[in-house]
């Protein structure tokens, strides 16, 4: 199977399906659920957003929306990835959240942006039966799988998603961005 037909499956399996939240903070709302998600796997298979493998030499996915240096618009990047692992299938989630903002010309702050695609990627391994107890204390996805288990549980608690964005904020792995606007332009 190639990857763009895999990313398809992934995106409309049943872990996915089952991600459902209500993003609200700072006056930025948005709903996450299947529709989301079906919605980048058409436009994968119509072909309007594409796929390129083996363009990072570590684990992991990047999304690009628009033309940028060696970046093409509307273009998933894959790496070294472990291809078949719930983990993959994770990144994919984030990614696509990513992809949705952006085919649906939807204006969304990297900070919130990347947060819900954290939430996301989170609710994927849980949904999956991923053990919280195998993700590294502290990092985004970690972080982002207990607001995930917060709004699956109804709570309607909010402290993770502060620690999630408190993390995002302060870590220099996001500060060239994560203060800046963003909007996705189809
Ligand atoms: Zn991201």
């Amino acid at each position: 199977m190639g990857a763009k037909e895999q990313m398809i499956e992934i995106l409309r399996d049943r872990d996915t399906a089952r991600i459902r939240f209500e993003y609200r903070s700072d006056g930025k709302n948005a709903t996450i659920n299947q529709d989301c998600f079906t919605r980048v796997a058409d436009n994968l298979q119509s072909g309007h957003l594409s796929v390129v493998e083996g363009r990072h030499r570590v684990n992991m996915v990047t999304y690009s929306s628009w033309a940028y240096r060696d970046d093409a618009a509307n273009t998933f990047y894959l790496g070294n990835n472990l291809r078949w692992s719930r983990d993959f299938n994770a990144l994919i989630v984030h990614e696509a959240v990513h992809a949705y903002f952006d085919v649906t010309r939807t204006n969304m702050p990297w900070l919130h942006n990347e947060t819900i695609a954290y939430i996301a990627q989170g609710y994927y391994l849980r949904n999956s039966g991923f053990p919280l107890a195998r993700l590294e204390e502290d990092e985004p996805h970690e972080l982002g799988y207990r607001a995930a288990r917060e709004y699956a549980s109804g709570s309607g608690n909010t402290e993770w998603i502060q620690s999630l964005q408190d993390k995002l904020r302060n870590d220099a792995r996001y500060s060239s961005y994560i203060r800046n606007p963003y909007t996705g332009d189809g």
